[in-house]
């Protein structure tokens, strides 16, 4: 490629805001390229392509078809049809035909569905390039739903001169969805069992593992992350493979949107207010308090949790350690819904604690925002997170965390032990009730402080978590790679 020549980036993900979004990888995908394009500027041309979901066609975005081409497949060929529409400024491709999409769910929960579903889009989406005669320098996939576009590079179209100079990165954003379920499709589509020997046996034919083995680089969404994935204990029978293949893995933390999570222009809160105007941030507690019914005080201390109620985000260590604390005074609000188990705790410890406790088992944006802008100490006690977007978005709102070392946790928070004057949040190693309990202790004591709080309020709305650290980090990785190729 010579100098004048722009890099061809192709973005892939099975979700992307506004079109799509089931969770945090929507977000990712809604943001980054855009981000990566304006601060590339001409250097860089990057594309995003997604299934053409039922529920986007439900949407009815203005989309032009481009045309229709064959896949092949054991029993002779798929068709499928290419869309185009734009995102925020990128050039959006929309995958569908019957196996991708079939008017489906972005997911249906069924490993062999969803298998087949992205087992075809991984492939289509690389023979949709060659339709268009775009020829890829990078290949950017999320997941295991795109990380067979990354094995088929290797396994399928090792010797094609399309992609001669085609190099991948796979960007992990959960280790433990490996994509179990596809292995009779990738049998269809020609894909043969991987014979890398530092893979496992029962990675041979499943999509995440084959998508690391055959990365040019692989990156996880913060820099603890990848370290951790490297031990038993969160490396999900892969962490053998990846401490032999450590070179190529790094970590990149994931921004928020500074546009919608910004408390001076919120227009879901009563009550706009930023670091300079933190009294007004206390209205909006006021506001939370006489909307759930709770005492009107804005001196007591408001705990937050905005989580899915999933056992990864450690919610039952929150439930274990709370009792602990009722001879405090505290307000707790939790907004979530997710695991029968933890959603009737969550029902039961509000039910034990009436006049400190609420319990609001729904997804509500809305309600969210009111949350994180109320609040003053944000509980996020996670087990294990890849990079975690809610601490940031609750610092942004001087939303204090107590939060617990681990992954991007780690890489986002400064806790107030390691450097009291830099702290935004409040970190606890031990992944025990017990741990959490002696984190929420602190931060209570240091609340009556108010001058202290202050500082670590503001040292929190202050932080950097622009998608734009992030665009300049892959953009150092594509040029990297695209000089390795040429
Ligand atoms: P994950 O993607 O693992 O669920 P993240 O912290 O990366 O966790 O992102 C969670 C996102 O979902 C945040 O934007 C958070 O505000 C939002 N969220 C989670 N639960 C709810 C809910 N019940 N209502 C509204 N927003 C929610």
């Amino acid at each position: 490629m010579s100098s004048t020549q722009k890099l061809h980036v192709l973005f892939a993900c099975s979700e992307a805001e506004p079109l799509a979004k089931v969770g945090g990888l929507g977000d990712v995908a809604g943001a980054l390229p855009a981000e990566i394009m304006r601060t590339a500027g001409e250097q860089v041309d990057i594309r995003l392509i997604i299934p053409f979901h039922a529920v986007i066609k439900q949407k009815n975005p203005p989309v032009g078809l481009i045309g229709s081409f064959p896949i092949k497949t054991k029993a002779g060929q798929l068709l499928c049809d290419l869309y185009v529409t734009d995102l925020d400024g990128v050039i959006t491709y929309l995958l569908d035909s019957d196996g991708i999409n079939h008017n489906s769910p972005v997911y249906y929960g069924d490993a062999s569905l969803d298998g087949r579903k992205y087992a075809q889009f991984s492939v289509a989406l690389l023979e949709a390039m060659r339709f268009i005669d775009w020829q890829i320098n990078i290949l950017h996939a999320n997941d295991w739903h795109s990380a067979l576009a990354v094995y088929a590079l290797k396994d399928l179209y090792q010797a094609d001169p399309f992609f001669i100079h085609t190099k991948a990165i796979l960007t992990v954003h959960n280790l433990p969805y490996n994509g179990f379920g596809a292995d009779a499709a990738m049998t269809d589509l020609g894909f043969t069992p991987c014979r890398d020997p530092d893979l496992p046996d029962w990675a041979r034919l499943t999509p995440l593992p084959l998508g690391l083995a055959a990365a040019d680089r692989i990156v996880t969404v913060s820099p603890g992350y990848a370290e951790e994935i490297l031990t038993p204990d969160y490396g999900c029978g892969l962490d053998g493979f990846l401490r032999l293949h450590q070179e190529k893995l790094s970590g990149i933390v994931n921004g928020i949107d500074l546009e919608k999570w910004n408390p001076e222009t919120d227009e879901y809160i009563g009550h706009p207010y930023s670091i300079d105007r933190l009294h007004s941030k206390q209205l909006n507690k006021l506001d939370l308090q006489r909307e759930l019914g709770l005492e009107m005080n804005p001196e007591l201390p408001l705990f937050t949790v905005v989580s899915r109620l999933d056992f990864q985000k450690g919610i039952g260590l929150i439930f274990d350690a709370i009792p602990d604390l009722a001879h405090q005074n505290w307000q707790l609000v939790i907004l979530g819904t997710g695991a029968k188990e933890l959603e009737e705790r969550a029902r039961d410890i509000a039910a034990a604690y009436p006049h400190k406790i609420i319990s609001i088992q729904k997804y509500d944006d809305v309600l969210s925002h009111k949350l994180y802008a109320s609040g003053d100490i944000f509980l996020m006690p996670s087990l294990y997170e890849p990079c975690g977007l809610s601490q940031m978005i609750a610092m942004r709102y001087g939303n204090i965390p107590v939060a617990r070392a681990t992954g991007g946790l780690k890489n986002t928070i400064i806790d107030f032990y390691a450097s009291p004057e830099n702290a935004t949040g409040f970190l606890f190693a031990e992944k025990s009730a017990e741990g959490l309990k002696n984190a929420l202790e602190s931060a209570l004591n240091v609340f009556k402080n108010k001058q202290i709080w202050y500082r670590l309020q503001r040292n929190a709305m202050s932080a950097d978590f622009s998608w734009r650290r992030s665009a300049l980090q892959y953009l150092q990785i594509y040029q990297e790679l695209s000089q390795n190729s040429i």
